[in-house]
């Protein structure tokens, strides 16, 4: 039999049990009837017939209770825990009837009828077989049974002494012998085979654990009524789980923030409805790992008993997860560079175009081509090739907004996408910063390559209006960049390059324009109305390039504020005409000096400490500088408030340009302390005979001077606007009229002048 452990021989004798009394409540029916027919064929021949019924009776006794027992015993819920008694039971039970049967052969044997005789010795042998078919299921039993009746009976055969009964007697002895042999024999195979089929039970088990681990899967059970999850061994390993009990919240605590409620709301659901459902959440299995992504799959049972569980399988699905991340990585992006493949640049750029045109935005595809990479791939070889294929998309990202799309196309051909744009500069510009990329030397092995690159940029709508003339398009312009010489860029419309280009340029020269002392200021008077006379300038700055000649402001601040040079150029203005007002004072020339600033300049952190510095340098009175601004930034946020009343603090004046053309409300203007309105150029273009111009102007100066602000008149060109103006009792009136903005050293005598303001016909 070998040796078995001993938690295994616990479930084998509970087999035993169970195969025991599987059979009995038959067995315990034929042992009754069987007792029954013997009574009523061999009973009268019987000593004493009485006596055997009352034999029979206690046999369907012992019968009834064998046959009781069974009953209860297969309806027995939990067999194991009460299993101990009731194999006692059966003993009791087994052992009766092998007393009882062996009685009769006491009680009522039917002496002086040989054939009876002989009849009841063999019902009792056959009672004995029929023994084996239940009782060998246990050996001990069985063997005991046995000798109990073949001992009793050889006793009363033998007691007799008669010839028959000697003869009886040595016959039972063989036959029992013979029986007893067998019976035990069955019951040691009957014991192996159960023993047998514990081990496969337990084999399919490991083998069920280990296909689970294989396979990562894990299950769990939560009786409904405890707190606790039960884990089954696979999952304690996967969720490094201490024990094989775990507290629901604990384990809760261990899915992934964004994944709780998910679980949470499918256990919830499961539990209500009671249908089944899955859930996928990422759970932090150990201290040092990373997340495991799970597929839970969630079940509701209900037991005989009406108790709930809940009943959880769950799968390590990370290995899947990876896999299809590895799928989707290799149908996108491209394996050399990371970059998205064409295939995605494709998908991208449909998106774009559609999302574009609705919102009536451009979008520029630039198609780049390395300059020369067939000659590195020849000389240094394909991994050196390739090297710098990945040196090169990192730097190309690098040089792109987040949110524009960089692919490459194949070989060395990338392509970027620049959506919501709005104009082909941005484009233009984006493909300067790569060009760009020529100053960073590429390491490649011990080599250094300065990347050389062309590009062609078709805008969206009108270089094409879906995504493959696009790119046809803008491999058209790629070609005509190759066709100009290289690294450059080239727009698919020619005349767009042409302008990029002179744009560009612009904005190179205008970097270098402070350094090389390109920019001078020129100086326009503001007339006092009430005493004809020069009451101030505004400074006005003008750009003489070496080659264009005059370039006019509005046609370079815009750029100076777009490549970030405004606030330099804005700090040299205000130095400059600062040091011009020290001259003319020095000169016994006192003038109010105005000076332009832009929004960024004005808004930017240390403005005012700048205009401090300055005031301080250059010994600037309360009410000598004012500083313009354009109406639009008035109504900004509080950091312009702040700047405008700090400026008024230090006896800086602020002047609002081109009022009217904005909508700021004079009240709030009040509020900031602004001190000047400078009525814009449009509205007095056209007086005094437009009519609501005129009534335009009429409105602002009354309600300016009600408020308390200074009113300059811009853009005054004749003697009619003069006219009118000093009708409507504007203080200053600037303009042509007077005089054109003027070189410093004209100031001087401009400023004796006495300028005729009222009508000819009336005296001064
Ligand atoms: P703005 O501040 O409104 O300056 C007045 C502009 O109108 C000046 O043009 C001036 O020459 C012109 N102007 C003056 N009187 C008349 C007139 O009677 N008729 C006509 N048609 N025009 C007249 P400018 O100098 O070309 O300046 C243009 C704009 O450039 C300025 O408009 C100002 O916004 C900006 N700007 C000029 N200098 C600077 C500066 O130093 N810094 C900043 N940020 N902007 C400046
Ligand atoms: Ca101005
Ligand atoms: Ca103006």
């Amino acid at each position: 039999m070998g040796s078995i452990s001993k938690s295994k021989l616990v479930v084998t004798q509970s087999k035993q049990t169970d195969q025991l009394y599987r059979r009995l409540g038959l067995s315990a029916i034929g042992s009754a009837i069987v007792a029954m027919v013997m009574v009523f064929i061999i009973g009268p021949k019987a000593n004493h017939f009485t006596i055997s019924l009352v034999w029979l009776a206690v046999i369907s006794l012992v019968s009834l209770y064998r046959w009781i027992s069974a009953r209860i015993y297969n309806r027995l819920k939990d067999r194991e825990k009460a299993r101990h008694n009731w194999k006692f039971r059966f003993d009791i039970g087994a052992y009766m009837a092998a007393i009882s049967w062996s009685l009769s052969v006491w009680l009522f044997y039917p002496l002086g009828h040989p054939a009876y005789q002989v009849m009841m010795i063999l019902v009792m042998a056959g009672v004995a077989g029929g023994a084996i078919s239940i009782l060998s299921y246990d050996k001990k039993i069985i063997t005991y049974y046995l000798l109990i009746i073949l001992v009793v009976t050889d006793i009363r055969l033998i007691m007799l002494g008669d010839e028959l009964s000697l003869q009886l007697a040595l016959l039972n002895t063989l036959y029992y012998l013979f029986v007893l042999k067998g019976g035990r024999d069955i019951a040691n195979g009957f014991y192996e085979l159960l023993v047998l089929r514990e081990d496969t039970e337990e084999h399919n088990l490991t083998l069920l654990s280990a296909t689970e681990s294989v396979a990562r899967i894990g299950y769990w059970q939560w009786d409904m009524q405890s707190a606790n999850i039960e884990l089954s061994s696979n999952l304690v390993t996967m969720c490094g789980a201490d024990s094989k009990f775990v507290e629901f919240n604990s384990c809760l605590k261990k899915v992934h923030d964004d994944d709780r409620l998910r679980v949470q709301m499918a256990i919830d659901s499961v539990l209500k409805s009671g249908e089944e459902s899955s859930v996928e959440y990422r759970l932090h299995a150990r201290e040092a790992d990373d997340w495991i992504i799970m597929n839970q799959v969630i079940k509701r049972i209900t037991d005989s008993s009406d108790q709930l569980f809940l009943l959880g399988t769950v799968q390590d699905i990370s290995v899947i997860k990876s896999a299809e991340q590895k799928i989707f990585d290799m149908a996108y992006y491209d394996e050399l560079t990371g970059l998205a493949n064409r295939g995605h640049f494709r998908e991208h750029l449909l998106d774009q175009i559609k999302h574009v045109s609705r919102n009536k935005t451009q979008l520029a595809v630039l198609f780049l081509d390395l300059d020369g990479f067939k000659e590195i791939n020849d000389t240094l070889g394909h991994d050196m090739g390739d090297m710098y294929l990945q040196e090169i998309s990192k730097l190309l990202k690098s040089k792109v907004r987040d949110e524009d799309f960089v692919a490459r196309l194949g070989g060395d051909e990338f392509s970027i996408v620049l959506d919501s744009i709005q104009d082909g500069m941005f484009a233009a510009e984006t493909a300067e910063r790569c060009l760009a990329l020529k100053q960073q030397a590429i390491k490649v092995g011990n080599q250094s390559i300065l990347p050389r690159m062309s590009i062609g940029i078709a805008i969206y709508p009108q270089d094409g209006e879906d995504a493959d003339t696009l790119l046809r398009s803008a491999d058209a312009a790629m070609y005509s960049a190759k066709q100009n010489g290289k690294h450059s860029f080239a727009f698919y419309d020619a005349q767009m390059t042409a302008d990029a280009a002179e744009r560009l340029e612009l904005e190179s020269d205008l970097r270098k324009a402070l350094e090389n002392n390109e920019f001078k200021l020129v100086y326009q008077p503001k007339v006092s109305v009430i005493d004809e006379r020069v009451a101030g300038v505004e400074a006005l700055i003008r750009w003489i390039h070496p080659v264009r000649g005059f370039v006019s402001p509005d046609n370079f601040i815009d750029t100076a504020e777009r490549i970030g040079l405004i606030n330099e150029i804005g700090e040299w203005v205000i130095e400059t005409a600062s040091l011009q007002q020290q001259q003319w004072k020095a000169q016994g020339l006192q003038l109010e000096m105005a000076v332009n600033v832009s929004s960024s300049h004005f808004s930017s952190d240390n403005f005012v400490q700048y205009v401090e510095s300055i005031q301080q340098r250059y010994d600037i009175k309360d009410g000598e500088l004012e500083i313009e601004i354009t109406e639009s930034m008035s109504r900004d946020t509080a950091k312009h408030i702040n700047v405008c009343k700090e400026l008024h603090q230090k006896g800086i004046k602020v002047a609002i340009d081109d009022f009217g053309t904005g909508y700021s409300s004079l009240s709030v203007l009040k509020q900031l302390q602004v001190n000047t309105l400078k009525v814009d150029r449009s509205f007095i273009q056209h007086l005094p005979d437009d009519e609501s111009s005129a009534l335009m102007v009429k409105a602002i100066v009354a309600m300016g001077l009600g408020l308390g602000f200074d009113i300059v008149a811009e853009g005054v060109e004749t003697e009619a606007q003069t006219l009118f103006l000093r009708q409507l009792g504007s203080p200053y009136i600037q303009g042509y009229y007077f005089s054109r903005p003027v070189e410093a050293e004209q100031i001087p005598e401009l400023a004796k002048t006495r300028f005729q303001i009222s009508p000819p016909n009336q005296p001064v």
